[in-house]
């Protein structure tokens, strides 16, 4: 296993993840097998009980695990499944010691950071490698070189590198090379300083990636390449490009290939991106627009839902269409509910389409209700997902059945229409983390609905986290009243997907599509919903 740790200093943001993502993609791309490793050094187990707002999206696997966003990333870039240990956090890793420590494991001896934390993120890291099969695994360090958190990870990767050998683990390190006043200077001074806090602590980076808002100078890099000492050569610009998918190319043609091989003695072939780069080609060129509201309650921090935000780029290179996301901020039922409303109708009768996404809370709530029937009365396309599809139905039972109190029992536990409900399983359960229904589930699509026409298949599968469902004890009266129930779960009682037929794209799905869109598969339904979109701006301009 060679292993290649991505580091990153002076502050956070500078897309590690994006480098090593796209690192990973080429040596993918030049026929090795590929894995990763996000590492978060904070407290919690997971990412599962953390607030979007604060730390964006939490991506769902295969297995349940809810994890970092960036684990989303390298799903996408590698184009693999990773598990859930492929997040490694501090708090696992702590939780991990301590069972261990009560079990009487350490044989009386006094449990420390140095050596039994640091051997047991080593112990993790080679692990999990190991059970991928791969060939490559790269190893993200979240936070910033000199936070205290961190220091455990860099320990053990130090410790790797010796463990391994140096030929088997190489660094790279990311920084931020600013530009400074009115000649533009780009600055190395912040890039030497993390480097010398990289040094002091015995790791010497290969290789060094300068986010830059502009391509680094010659003499730029020569500087970072004499204080830091790594040969020019191994400093790269990863300047500001259009979309982060340019990312590969840009640093496939200042040679990171090459560097990664010959530092890793990789036997490999060329790197193949003909298909990498004409996806890349269609996301920026275009020939078309349309604009699909995004009804949400996190919209001021866009990380809180990048895969959403992902989808549509996928469907947009492949539709050959620009979405255009019009964020908006679910209005809330108070004072200016009048205006809000209003103001919410004017934003989306400039828009193609309207997404509702998945949520928890009541905040917010009777704004998306509001924005769903603004879809179904004007005939807009419209997908709700989770939360989203739950609202559909609590929409269509209030202004359609005449349930004029029908509310979801997570937001009203004593409606008299209960038409989403708790899941049964999920009475029983206190504890917050790891407790919903998680992961993939399959599906079971009914031929001839809309659902059907998208996916292709009967059989299919897709992520879940959710904890509430169509009240099955509703979906007769509400299939009477208009709605098809397209797919249903294995057990044939759970609704996992739902439309109108008197509508032209009015659907809803229990699961999250986003999570398994691919920039060459793009989930069907987000490409549904932009076919659906631009077809809705046709209509309306002719
Ligand atoms: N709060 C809803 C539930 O738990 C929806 C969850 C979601 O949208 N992810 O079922």
């Amino acid at each position: 296993m060679k292993y290649i740790f991505i580091s990153g200093g002076v502050l956070s943001g500078l897309g590690k993840g994006i480098t090593a993502s796209s690192i990973g993609l080429l040596l993918k791309h030049s026929g090795l097998n590929v894995t990763a490793i996000k590492v978060d050094p904070y407290l919690n187990c997971d990412a599962g009980t953390m607030n979007p707002y604060e730390h964006g999206e939490v991506f769902v696997l295969h297995d349940g695990g809810e994890v970092d966003l960036d684990l989303g990333n390298y799903e996408r870039f590698l184009d693999i499944y990773l598990s859930s240990d492929h997040n490694i956090t501090t708090g696992k890793i702590y939780r991990s010691v301590i069972e261990k420590e009560r079990r009487g494991d350490y044989l009386g001896k006094t449990v420390q950071i140095i050596p039994h934390v640091v051997n047991e993120i080593k112990e993790t890291i080679k692990k999990v490698s190991a059970g991928s099969g791969a060939q490559v695994c790269m190893v993200e360090l979240g936070g910033t070189v000199g936070d205290i958190e961190s220091m455990p990870f860099l320990e053990a990767a130090r410790q790797l590198q010796m463990d391994e050998g140096i030929g088997n683990v190489m660094f790279v390190h990311t920084t931020l090379v600013p530009i400074m006043g009115v000649v533009g200077e780009q600055k190395t001074k912040p890039t030497q300083h993390s480097v010398k806090e990289l040094r002091s602590i015995g790791i010497q980076p290969d290789i060094i990636v300068g986010r830059c808002q502009e391509p680094l100078d010659g003499s730029t890099k020569s500087k970072i390449s004499l204080f830091c000492n790594v040969p020019v050569s191994s400093v790269f610009s990863a300047h500001d490009v259009g979309t982060v998918y340019s990312v590969p190319r840009l640093l496939l043609d200042q040679g990171m290939t090459d560097r990664v091989k010959e530092r890793l003695s990789l036997s490999m072939g060329p790197t193949e991106m003909t298909k990498w780069d004409d996806f890349v080609e269609r996301i920026g060129s275009p020939k078309d627009n349309v604009k699909i509201a995004l009804v949400g309650k996190y919209t001021g921090l866009k990380d809180s839902y990048i895969s959403h935000y992902k989808a549509f780029e996928h469907s947009s290179a492949n539709a050959g269409v620009n979405v255009e996301i019009i964020w908006i901020d679910a209005p809330e039922k108070g004072k200016e509910w009048g205006k809000e409303l209003q103001k919410m109708g004017e934003q989306l009768s400039g828009c193609d389409g309207v997404l509702v996404p998945g949520g928890f809370g009541a905040r917010g709530t009777e704004g998306k209700i509001e924005a769903i029937r603004f879809a179904r009365e004007n005939d807009m396309p419209f997908l709700g997902i989770c939360l989203g599809f739950q609202l559909a139905v609590v929409e269509y039972a209030r202004n359609v059945m005449g349930l004029e109190s029908a509310n979801s029992t997570e937001f009203d536990p004593d409606t008299r229409y209960p038409v989403v409900d708790i899941l049964p399983e999920q009475l029983r359960v206190t504890q917050k983390g790891a407790t919903m229904r998680l992961g993939a589930q399959k599906a079971f699509v009914s031929e001839g609905t809309q659902a059907y026409g998208l996916y292709g298949r009967i059989e299919i599968e897709e992520r879940h986290r959710h904890r509430f469902e169509i009240n099955p004890e509703w979906v007769d009266r509400i299939r009477e009243k208009g709605w098809v129930f397209s797919a249903v779960s294995e057990d044939g009682i759970k609704m996992e997907m739902g439309e109108l037929p008197c509508n032209r794209y009015h659907l809803g799905c229990q699961f999250h599509p986003e999570f398994l869109s691919h920039p060459r598969r793009p989930a069907p339904l987000f490409y549904g919903l932009v076919k659906a979109a631009m077809e809705y701006r046709r209509t309306r301009y002719t």
